[in-house]
């Protein structure tokens, strides 16, 4: 009796201890009432913190890959086929049971040449030339969780803010993670690729002098999940195909409120601001929404208008934190669409991947006899067009603005960029116009 009572104490030890040791890298009991809302697959449970938050990994995964499948296995194309089938994959991909076994997070198996080489990267990662997808390589495939964790360090913020280095990382595996890796455009590359782009905004003197702390560490995490969970689709997709995200968020801002949820969902599994008083992670999580959902670009008039108001009256006051946060708006609203104003080399690059994007979601919109989306079908749409009208409707305009506010030789040097990859575009049109009337037959062979 003596033994089995010692035994059975020992085993009640073994599992405290276990599960004590487990909840100091990823396991708490709040973790596990997450865990089980995301396997039980049901949005509509909520955080009991009483705001409303994402349940993670719950947007239904639309594995484009199939479309293009030689398979000998015939996959029926029903919509509701491809979201049986698929959810149970995204399910597979975001459980933290299998994230546990396939840990993709790396980095540690690559050479010291290679890291030595990511190392050297970081020290120019204020520089607007920056290669993110080198980078990304560098780090194999961790550029998102290595370029947040060294800006973040490097600036000050994790002892400015008494941030604990393992949460701190387990939040960036868990939104490096939640980003789609097989969205051509909008994947964790995307988001490393923002939020280098707001560190260089961040650094120009009149934010540099002005912002504190607090707005820097925002800044940078709304760079950093504005995007979280994107499906690669968009908006009208997901209304015209009925999707539970459109209902939740009645028809608006649907992907951004849903990459905000999804963001302040990561925070709080993270238990990254346990320490921090209610209101401020309160505060932290508002305002994060309200950078973030300012990326709805069919928002833009409404933001730049208020942008050209205030900068006409000269009424901008950085020392009102109001001031500071509506240009942490407008500065993540310039790093998401800032792929025109890198290099030729970069911006080409994104804009092969933005339109494989645009394609496949026109070739499921064809496949399931939907409304084809603007821009989404190849038949009629091209790479250069797409191009040309994104950069006159939509970047010069915001550039224009940023450059009146921030004067400064980064935002020349974008204003040159675009104006450069924009002409370059442009002969590539007329290239391919005129290799068509030279053979009437090139539309029949392209
Ligand atoms: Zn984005």
């Amino acid at each position: 009796m003596g033994i089995a009572l010692i035994w059975s104490i020992a085993l009640i030890l073994i599992k405290w201890i276990t599960s004590k040791r487990r909840g100091a890298i990823s396991y708490d009991s709040s973790d596990q009432t997450a865990l089980y809302i995301r396997m039980l697959g049901d949005v509509r449970v909520r955080s009991r913190a009483g705001f409303e938050t994402e349940r993670r990994g719950s947007h239904p995964y639309i594995d484009f890959r199939i479309l293009h499948s030689h398979s000998e296995i015939e996959i029926s194309l029903s919509a509701r086929n491809i979201r049986r089938l698929l959810s149970f994959q995204r399910y597979l991909r975001s459980s933290r049971f299998f994230r546990g076994v396939n840990a993709q997070n790396s980095l540690y198996i690559l050479d010291d040449g290679y890291n030595g080489q990511a190392k050297c990267m970081l020290e120019k990662v204020g520089n607007w030339n920056f290669d993110i997808f080198l980078f990304d390589r560098l780090t194999n495939g961790n550029s998102l969780v290595s370029l947040t964790f060294h800006l973040l360090s490097h600036n000050g913020l994790i002892d400015h803010f008494q941030l604990d280095m393992v949460k701190l990382r387990r939040f960036l595996v868990m939104v490096q993670e939640d980003y789609h890796s097989q969205n051509p455009y909008h994947n964790a590359v995307h988001a490393a690729d923002v939020t280098q782009a707001m560190y260089c905004y961040l650094k120009e003197p009149k934010l540099a002098k002005s912002f504190t702390p607090w707005d820097v560490l925002l800044g940078l995490i709304a760079a950093a999940t504005h995007d979280l969970d994107h499906p690669g689709v968009n908006q009208s997709f997901l209304i015209k195909t009925n999707h539970y995200l459109a209902t939740l968020y009645k028809n608006t801002s649907v992907l951004e409120n849903h990459h905000w949820r999804s963001a302040v969902g990561l925070l709080r599994e993270s238990g990254l601001f346990a320490h921090m008083s209610a209101e401020d992670r309160q505060r932290m999580e508002s305002q994060l929404g309200f950078i973030i959902l300012a990326t709805d670009i069919s928002r833009q008039n409404e933001y730049l208008s208020q942008f050209r108001t205030h900068l006409d009256r000269g009424e901008l006051c950085l020392e009102n934190s109001a001031h500071r946060h509506f240009i942490l708006q407008m500065a993540l609203k310039c790093a998401d669409i800032c792929n025109p104003c890198r290099t030729w080399e970069l911006s080409k690059q994104w804009s092969e991947k933005v339109t494989e994007e645009f394609f496949y979601q026109g070739d499921v919109e064809r496949k399931c006899n939907l409304d084809l989306s603007p821009l989404c079908d190849r038949l009629t749409s091209n790479i250069a067009n797409i191009q040309i009208g994104f950069i006159t409707y939509l970047v010069e305009p915001l550039f224009v603005e940023w450059a009146r506010f921030s004067n400064t030789r980064l935002s020349q040097t974008m204003l040159g960029h675009v104006g450069l990859n924009k002409a370059s575009w442009k002969g590539m049109l007329q290239e391919r116009s005129s290799s068509e009337e030279a053979d009437p037959a090139f539309d029949d062979t392209d």
